[in-house]
């Protein structure tokens, strides 16, 4: 397992010598004792990653790719090692490690190596005489950090676009789950990247991460993490005005109309909320169902919630495993108290399961919790196996509904009527919408935050994937040649 700081193409100890012990959420014993970035191991690293920058993003945009494509390679070459690692060191269940985890982030870097050398510029028609073009160039050194909730994956999304456009990168883990990053930088290492592209600094975010977007010598800050770190994010980024990228908390609404499929809503819907634990920024953690069929819906869901079986993250048939932290346990089941506090029914769930055999992990039950929207569980991101029921009678009112908090990432609905379909597409304000379906994601397909009610915008701002991300790393010049213009008669002219 590696466990040291990866800086200029060399794992390294912190200059302090200190580390930062990761457990094991299963049973909260130490996994690993990890290298902790202070100060001047950010330092070190923006400084390789500034000696790298001119030989990177002077390399060919198709060699930069075919770097990607090797690195997608590798990540599936290794791909049973990952998903056991991943797993291990954030509590999801191997079946979501090796199925998405591992998969999503070998696509990712293809998908960045694919289209590394086709992002073209552009010739702006422009007055008579002159050529105008508008070329795309990398910023320089940027900074990423990420949070515990999908690391490896996470890696993928902000390495990808970086590097294909030409930038050099340093990455700030979560201290919580360091594991898979440092794993993935020795493979780095292995398909030839140069030393210093990448720089892996896990600490904490107080120190290392506020550094990083403190840093004088960044160009971008890149933050996937809470809407409250977020606003530090761009307050650390004001002293040399860095560029800023946020993806931030989210409270997905997710719709079920009259006219559903509801086997299909049910089911989908237990994904949208329990797949990893419920810790996902588009999760869908508000259910909002039709008077009509709320009833017959809740009572099958309940079921289906009940169902989901609970175990090691490594156990085959496991469907849920232990949060990441015990820090986070506590946090969502103190959001139960909240929850009966203000009137709210808990149907099911809200606590940890009864089973010996998870007594000291950071395991949390399937959670159902009858709520009015404007309560506290219903408008905060818990970020757990905790969804919030709620019912509607018009198409206003679930507009309303889905509407109605100040977070705007991802929103289901289900409905088999397809102008309905594509009416509340339009009305939800949210950056993702899936349509009889819930928490899809692609390479190719713009990620990202808007607001829920009008103003707000704690999903942040900036888009993750395809072309949206790889203009997000680059800066549009724009070049004027004079071809044969004639100059206008009053330019200073030489002569007496
Ligand atoms: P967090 O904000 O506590 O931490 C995220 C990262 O920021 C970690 O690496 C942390 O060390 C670092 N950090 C903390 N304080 C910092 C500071 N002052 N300066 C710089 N860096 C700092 O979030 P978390 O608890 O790790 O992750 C959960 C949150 O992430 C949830 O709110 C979730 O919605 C959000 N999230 C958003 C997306 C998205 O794409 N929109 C995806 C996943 C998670």
């Amino acid at each position: 397992m590696q466990t040291r700081l990866f800086i200029g193409g060399e794992f390294v100890d912190g200059a302090d010598g200190a580390t930062v012990d990761v457990l094991d959420p299963h049973d909260c014993t130490v996994l690993a004792e990890v290298a902790e970035a202070r100060a001047a191991d950010v330092d070190r690293a923006v400084a390789a990653a500034h000696d790298a920058f001119p030989a990177w993003s002077a390399t060919p945009a198709a060699e930069r790719g075919r770097l990607l494509l090797r690195i997608a390679d590798a990540v599936e070459a290794h791909a049973d090692e990952l998903a056991r690692l991943e797993s291990t060191n954030t509590g999801h269940p191997r079946r979501d490690s090796a199925g998405l985890d591992v998969p999503r982030t070998a696509a990712t870097f293809r998908y960045f190596g694919g289209i590394a050398d086709k992002v073209e510029g552009a010739v702006i028609p422009v007055e008579r005489g002159f050529l105008n073009y508008v070329q795309r160039e990398p910023l320089g050194v940027v900074g990423q950090i990420v949070p515990w909730n999908f690391p490896l994956m996470f890696c993928g999304w902000k390495l990808g676009p970086a590097l294909a456009a030409g930038n050099t990168v340093v990455l700030k883990p979560s201290e919580l789950t360091p594991l898979t990053s440092l794993r993935l930088a020795e493979l780095l290492v292995e398909v030839g990247l140069p030393p210093g592209v990448v720089n892996m600094v896990p600490g904490y975010g107080a120190t290392a991460g506020q550094h990083l977007a403190e840093h004088p010598g960044v160009a971008k800050i890149a933050f996937t993490g809470s809407t409250a770190t977020g606003r530090r994010i761009v307050e650390a980024s004001a002293g040399n005005l860095k560029r800023v990228q946020l993806e931030l908390g989210g409270k997905g609404a997710n719709v079920v109309f009259a006219d559903a499929d509801l086997d299909l809503a049910r089911n989908g819907s237990a994904f949208a909320i329990f797949h990893n634990q419920g810790q996902a920024c588009i999760a869908g953690s508000r259910l909002a169902l039709h008077e009509d069929i709320a009833e017959e819906f809740l009572d099958g869901f309940v079921e289906l919630a009940r169902s989901i079986r609970l175990g090691h993250p490594l156990a085959e048939g496991t469907e849920m495993g232990p949060l990441t932290s015990p820090l986070h346990r506590d946090r969502v089941l103190a959001y139960v108290k909240v929850a009966v506090d203000e009137g709210g029914e808990i149907v099911t769930g809200g606590k940890a399961p009864d089973d010996p055999a998870l007594a000291d992990g950071c395991y949390v039950e399937p959670t159902i919790v009858r709520a009015d929207p404007a309560s506290r569980v219903s408008q905060e991101e818990v970020f757990g196996p905790f969804v919030t029921v709620t019912t509607f009678r018009t198409d206003d009112e679930a507009v309303a509904l889905a509407n109605g908090t100040d977070y705007g990432l991802g929103a289901g609905l289900w409905t088999r009527d397809l102008s309905r379909a594509h009416r509340m597409a339009r009305a939800f304000r949210s950056g993702m919408v899936w349509v009889n379906s819930y928490k899809r994601v692609g390479p190719g397909s713009p990620f990202g935050g808007v607001g829920g009610r009008a103003g707000a915008r704690a999903s942040g701002y900036g888009r993750e994937m395809g072309f949206e991300a790889m203009h997000d790393y680059t800066e549009a010049k724009s070049v004027w040649v004079n071809v044969d213009a004639e100059l206008p008669a009053w330019y200073p002219r030489p002569g007496p």
